[in-house]
């Protein structure tokens, strides 16, 4: 039960009672690297203008903060040229799907003969097609993929739970879409393909990939221009 404040204790107390949510936000701007500090601001009763406005400003900065962090860890985990995962963060994914048990295939993709594009029509010219590559491959890939950047030129193309014969259907579907893509004046462009898929011979992700390479090294020997199993 409350008891109403009347009299001169009112005069008293009142700055004390209305500071509160005061004293609240300066806590909270102490700790605003907290997890809870947008859930704990949106708590504040603002009673007052003031208090109104300061919430406000906490809350815009907060959320400014928020994006910024938001913005960072995507560029830290892509490559800035064509925004594709990189590295980096391909390994913490694989980890990750290692860790649920879940199978994949990978398919290691290598532009065929890429060198020319740069020296025929320059450096620029060669990003478009990296770019214009990787948008395909986004493009043709499920919410579930991962399309990373390995490479200059290599691009890996990670399918969960695919066995291999859906994978080389997807991998073969890709190359041919490569052959018809048009960056003008480069003209026809290819790729080679390794795939390799999980399976009770292969311990780890990092081993399948080996072997996806080796497969795309065995595409390059054949010709180029096409896809190839690992062992
Ligand atoms: P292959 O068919 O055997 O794969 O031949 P290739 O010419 O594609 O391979 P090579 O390894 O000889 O050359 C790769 C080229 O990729 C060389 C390098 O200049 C180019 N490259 C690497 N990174 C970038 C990049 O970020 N932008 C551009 N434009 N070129 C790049
Ligand atoms: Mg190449
Ligand atoms: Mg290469």
């Amino acid at each position: 039960m409350t008891v109403p404040i009347t009299g001169w204790f009112s005069v008293v107390l009142e700055p004390i009672t209305n500071s509160r949510p005061l004293c609240r936000l300066a806590s909270i701007a102490g700790k605003m690297n907290s997890s809870k500090a947008e859930a704990n601001l949106m708590n504040i009763k603002a009673w007052y203008f003031e208090i109104s406005e300061l919430k406000k400003a906490m809350l815009e900065g907060l959320g400014l903060i928020n994006n910024q962090i938001i913005q960072l860890k995507e560029d830290a985990a892509t490559d800035p040229l064509t925004g594709a995962v990189n590295r980096r963060s391909l390994h913490l994914l694989l980890k990750k799907l290692e860790q649920k048990n879940i199978p994949i295939s990978a398919l290691v993709i290598d532009i065929d003969h890429f060198k020319a594009v740069n020296d025929t029509f320059g450096h620029a010219l060669g990003d478009k097609v990296l770019i214009e590559l990787t948008q395909l491959m986004q493009k043709v890939s499920r919410k579930q993929d991962i399309v990373a950047r390995t490479g200059g030129e290599e691009f890996l193309l990670i399918l969960p739970s695919t066995p291999s014969d859906l994978a080389l259907t997807i991998a073969e579907r890709l190359r041919e879409r490569v052959t018809k893509m048009q960056i003008e004046p480069v003209g026809k462009l290819t790729v080679s393909i390794g795939i390799a898929t999980s399976s009770k011979h292969i311990k780890s992700n990092e081993e399948l990939l080996k072997r996806a390479d080796l497969a795309m090294y065995q595409a390059k020997k054949l010709g180029r221009n096409r896809c190839e199993l690992a062992n």
